[in-house]
């Protein structure tokens, strides 16, 4: 009797999740994250303080300064940037390249500096840009949130407009009409792309 054909896994993908501010980024990714346990989801450092809530090693790798200039010197990140003119964020190497080798599909929840970095450093990445239903509805959503002052919100649109424009550099479009929609669509692109 021949043994059982095992289940070979699908090809392994590096997706990368971008979009202009407030757009729901993190929140599709959170929901992948529960939908979608076989989905390697990369955990960032950042120098940014842990929020309520927020657990070190599963939402982030909080480290300090000089943690994050020595894993720079290490070469042990992917890409990293500083955003909205603060905090430096960047993706461990490692993990992901272990979590690939192990045949898994990886996502990478970064900002725009981040995903032009991975395009050139992983050619192969599939680069997905989250958009809003409409400019007013991401506008609602940056004043509904009410975590950003007045100023801040005002610099953050400006920055979202220079964002959208790039969305023609990433090689799949998919709207945040519907968070749970929007998760489905871009685990399918893992599968088919
Ligand atoms: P937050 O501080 O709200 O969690 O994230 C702020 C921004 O940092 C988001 O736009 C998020 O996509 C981005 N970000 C999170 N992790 C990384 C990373 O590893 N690299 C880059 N380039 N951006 C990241």
């Amino acid at each position: 009797r021949l043994p059982e054909p095992t289940a070979r896994p699908h090809r392994s993908r590096l997706l990368v999740l971008a979009g202009p501010t407030a757009v729901g980024k993190g929140t599709v990714a959170a929901h992948i994250r529960e939908a979608h346990p076989e989905i390697h989801l990369s955990v960032s450092a950042t120098t940014r303080a842990p929020r309520p809530g927020e657990v070190d090693g599963v939402h982030y790798f909080f480290v300090d300064d000089a943690e994050f200039d020595r894993m720079i010197g290490a070469g042990e990140l992917l890409e990293y940037a500083t955003v909205h003119n603060s905090h430096r964020y960047g993706t461990p190497r490692g993990p992901i390249f272990d979590a690939i080798a192990a045949g898994k599909t990886v996502l990478l929840e970064i900002d725009l500096q981040g995903a032009r970095q991975v395009r050139r450093a992983e050619p192969s990445a599939s680069l997905v840009f989250l958009l809003p239903p409409s400019w007013d509805e991401l506008v609602d959503r940056l004043v509904g949130r009410g975590t950003e002052n007045e100023e801040e919100r005002a610099r953050r649109l400006r920055t979202a407009k220079v964002e959208l424009a790039a969305q023609n550099e990433f090689d799949h479009r998919v709207i945040n009409d519907d968070v749970a929609r929007a998760a489905e669509e871009i685990v399918s692109l893992a599968t088919t792309a």
